[in-house]
Formats: C-alpha cells, structure tokens, sequence
C-alpha cells in the first residue's frame, strides 16, 4: 500500500498517513514502532511530553530503515517555551530520538496565558534555518493564536496538529488554514476511544457498504477530507487494519453524510483554557 504524501510549505513532503505515539508506556513503545515499521507506517508522531522518544529512537535505530525514507515528527513541550529552554529541550529530543534533524518540530499547545509562542517560534525558525528541523508548524493553534504567529514571525507554520474527527470538525480552523497554505493534522482522529464513533449508525452503514470496518471508514474519511490522519494502537492487528485504507474510497455521498455527523463536540482540552 502505497501512503499519499503531501507538500508541506517548506518544499519537504508528509506521509498522509502516520502512526501516533500518545499513551505508549516506554516500557512497550520499542516493541509498539518496531510492528509499526513492520506493518508499514514510516510517519512516527511523538512528543517530548509522551516520554517514549528515546524508544521511538530505538526503533528507529533497530529497523535499518534509510532515515530518507522516515517522516519523524516530536513536539516542544508546555513548560519549555522559555527562550533559554528551547534549545536544550530541541537538543534533547533530537539526542533521545538518535537524530541529527527531525522532520517536523511542532510547539504542542500554545499555552496563551504564557504568551511566549511567539517568541518560542522565532527559535524555531531558526531551527529550521539551520536544518535540523526539516519542517515547522503548531499544534493546538486556534485561528487567533495562527493571526498572533503570522503577524509576528516570518515563517508560515507547515502543519497545524488539532483534534478532528467527525463529530468535532473546525470548520473555521480548516477554511483559516487552508488560505494560509497550511496543512491540517488531525489528532485524536478515532475521538481516542472516548466517544463511540464506531458505534454510529451512519457511520457502521458506510462500513457494511464497502466491506470495511468502521475505523477504516473514518480514516478514509480523514484522508478524503486532505488531513493528514495519525491513529494510534498497541494492537499490531489494528495498526495493520488502520494501514490497510488505500484500496478504496467512500462516494462524495457518503463523505457528506460523514461530513453532516459534525456535533462541534471536543474529547480533548480546549487550547484557550489549556495554560
Ligand atoms: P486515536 O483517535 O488515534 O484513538 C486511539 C484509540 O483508538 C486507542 O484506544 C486505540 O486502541 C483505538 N483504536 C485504534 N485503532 C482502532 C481500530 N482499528 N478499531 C478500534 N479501536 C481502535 O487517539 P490518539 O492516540 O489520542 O490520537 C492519535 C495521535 O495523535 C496520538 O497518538 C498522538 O501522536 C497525536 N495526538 C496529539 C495531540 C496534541 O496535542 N498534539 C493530542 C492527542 C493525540
């Protein structure tokens, strides 16, 4: 199964499809990225915040995988957006991950109140200057927090990573960067098991039509829609079962009854209130 890739504005391209590491204990994510490679996937998202980028290294390290043919994406975390933190953080990240350039480097939320992103972009941009990051972008960014970064700094962030799924969409968020020649990242794509989307009848009759499970349907959904889509399983079955979605393709009927399923419903914190 060959994985889309999409151009990204720093002239690199992303893997459409890519495997999430949140919640993947250390002490099983080697063995986890390991069945991942194996199944496929070579777009890892981590985070300094998930503490298992020095297993994701490991993985890395282990798969004898061309670096060229790897999209590795980590995160600065929240408490580190501090001008004299960047660095070491992006140093350690990079040490941990047995890396000497990451192909995206994402702030992970904005944490507004701190109003320090804008200056914690402006080390970014010169990360990306320098290299050692190949691609730029956000995570968490609202459409106000995108007009602050813009109007401030030089550089357009590549990627926005937001929540998205069908029943919490962004529309405005989407429309906001797409003008701006942003590509959206859609976290929590699934809605992380805590709302049964697999459950929803509209989504279970697309299923049965094509054959395919109702994750498939969701991924595909995802994938139609231009996002790029990150699932996450410990379960090398599913990991096999979330790849396995360039076979076919939901009509534009089905894709706007998906569409229609939008409930403007967050399962995850709200980037205003998260400080
Ligand atoms: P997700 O929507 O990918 O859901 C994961 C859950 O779905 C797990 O419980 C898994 O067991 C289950 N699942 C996976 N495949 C399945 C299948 N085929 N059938 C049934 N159940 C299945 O949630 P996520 O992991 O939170 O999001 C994906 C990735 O997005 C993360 O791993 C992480 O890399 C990224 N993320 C980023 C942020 C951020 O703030 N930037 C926040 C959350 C997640």
């Amino acid at each position: 199964m060959t994985v889309p890739q999409l151009p990204l504005n720093s002239g690199t391209t992303i893997p459409q499809l890519g495997f999430g590491v949140f919640k993947v204990d250390p002490t099983d994510a080697q063995r986890v990225i390991e069945d991942a490679f194996e199944v496929g996937y070579r777009h890892i998202d981590t985070a300094a915040a998930y503490n298992n980028e020095q297993q994701v290294g490991a993985a890395i390290a282990a798969s004898g995988i061309p670096r060229d043919e790897l999209f590795i994406t980590t995160k600065l975390a929240n408490p580190d957006h501090k001008s004299g933190e960047i660095i070491p953080a992006f140093d350690a990240s990079l040490e941990k991950l047995g890396l000497g350039y990451v192909d995206l480097y994402l702030i992970h939320w904005p944490m507004p109140e701190n109003e320090l992103y804008v200056q914690a972009w402006r080390q970014l941009e010169r990360f990306y200057g320098e290299h050692s990051a190949r691609a730029i972008g956000v995570s968490n960014f609202l459409v106000p927090h995108l007009e602050a970064l813009l109007s401030a700094t030089d550089i357009v962030p590549a990627v926005n990573q937001v929540e998205l799924h069908p029943i919490f969409q962004q529309r405005e968020l989407r429309d906001f960067a797409t003008a701006h020649g942003i590509v959206i990242e859609s976290w929590g794509p699934l809605g992380q098991g805590k709302y049964d989307l697999f459950g929803m009848t509209a989504i279970q009759t697309i299923a049965s039509a094509h054959g395919k499970s109702p994750a498939q349907i969701v991924i595909r959904w995802h994938l139609q829609a231009g996002n790029i889509v990150i699932p996450k399983s410990n379960s090398r079955d599913r990991m096999k079962e979330n790849f396995e979605v360039f076979d076919f393709e939901i009509s534009p009927d089905e894709f706007a009854t998906m569409t229609s399923l939008d409930e403007d419903h967050r399962v995850g914190g709200n980037p205003a209130e998260v400080n």
